[in-house]
């Protein structure tokens, strides 16, 4: 097979909302009026990011959904995304999986590959996305207010859960790690929420690296400090008393949004939780000054190292 057999037969698909899509030296795309382009761009890596033997189909899913959940910190509707590849040989039935996986999601939130470069190469997985939203309406680090509150979506720790499992720190149950690894191996972007949240939250990012860190780079942008209540962090049962300080407030991979919204902002930050079926849980506010300090159940600060996923470290 070609490389041109290749892009046309695995990563070629119709792009109804691309002026021009794969095929030509680049892509045409006409950003909606009032809009402005927002972009991002992930790469998955074998070895770092992923195991050799990961299901493909999932390894689609999660190269596309890592990146639509930065748009979804943006609250940035997706539009269009580029493929960068690199596998090592031109395994039919793995890029077939591969695809599927990556359309599937693709199709539910309206986005076009538009476009991408295939070579030979240990196996590695880059998207770009492209959506839009009005400049005005980007939910940005930069805007946490002393006195907001901070919500984050979903639950926290589960995929840290199941990694922990899956590298033979921990053993779970058999139920437990279907449950887990699901939320590892097929995050849903919060694409929804971070929609709703324009007009309403002040500041958002989304959970990759561990609750602390990524809060901790809304401080740091907004200048300001944080007070976390432990009790208040939603966690599913199988995560509550186990390793439940150091996975909920520093496990990778969730990719739920946290955000901070003025507390008059309350009543309809808990009506779009409603509306989309999703639990939005206030776990504590902003603060003068710098740093985020953790309560405990009697109110005194939990001393916790914040270690976030950082490559270089
Ligand atoms: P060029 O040599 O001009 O960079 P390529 O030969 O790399 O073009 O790619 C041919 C066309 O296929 C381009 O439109 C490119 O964007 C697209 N393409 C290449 N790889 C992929 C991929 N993995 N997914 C989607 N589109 C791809
Ligand atoms: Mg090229």
């Amino acid at each position: 097979m070609s490389e041109f057999d290749l892009i046309r037969r695995f990563f070629t698909r119709a792009t109804p909302g691309a002026v021009l899509g794969v095929g030509d030296d680049a892509a045409l795309l006409q950003v909606s009026p009032g809009n402005v382009l927002a972009v991002s761009t992930d790469m998955l890596v074998c070895g770092t990011h992923f195991f050799p033997d990961a299901d493909p189909f999932l390894l689609g899913h999660k190269t596309l959904a890592v990146n639509l959940s930065d748009l979804a910190a943006m609250g940035a509707v997706p539009r269009w995304a580029t493929l960068a590849i690199a596998i090592p040989s031109e395994e039919e039935a793995w890029l077939e999986r591969f695809s599927a996986g990556f359309f599937a999601l693709a199709q539910q939130h309206g986005v076009d590959l538009v476009g991408g470069d295939t070579t030979r190469g240990p196996l590695n997985l880059c998207v770009t996305i492209f959506g839009e939203v009005p400049a005005q309406q980007a939910l940005r680090r930069d805007g946490a207010k002393a006195g907001d509150d901070i919500w984050v979506s979903g639950e926290l720790g589960d995929a840290a859960l199941a990694l922990a499992h899956l590298l033979g720190r921990i053993k779970l149950g058999e139920a437990e790690l279907a449950a887990c690894a699901a939320r590892l191996h097929q995050p849903h972007p919060r694409v929804a929420l971070g929609l709703a949240l324009r007009g309403i939250a002040s500041s958002a990012i989304d959970v990759s690296d561990g609750l602390l860190a990524d809060l901790g780079h809304i401080l740091e942008r907004s200048n300001v400090g944080a007070e976390i209540e432990f009790d208040a962090l939603p966690v599913s049962p199988w995560l509550r008393g186990r390793f439940q300080q150091k996975l909920a407030l520093c496990g990778g991979d969730d990719y739920e949004l946290c955000f901070t919204a003025p507390a008059a902002r309350r009543a309809e930050v808990k009506r779009i939780a409603a509306q989309l079926g999703l639990p939005l849980t206030r776990i504590g506010e902003i603060v003068a000054g710098r740093g985020c300090i953790v309560h405990d159940t009697h109110g005194h600060p939990i001393d916790i190292e914040v270690e976030g996923y950082d490559h270089f470290r």
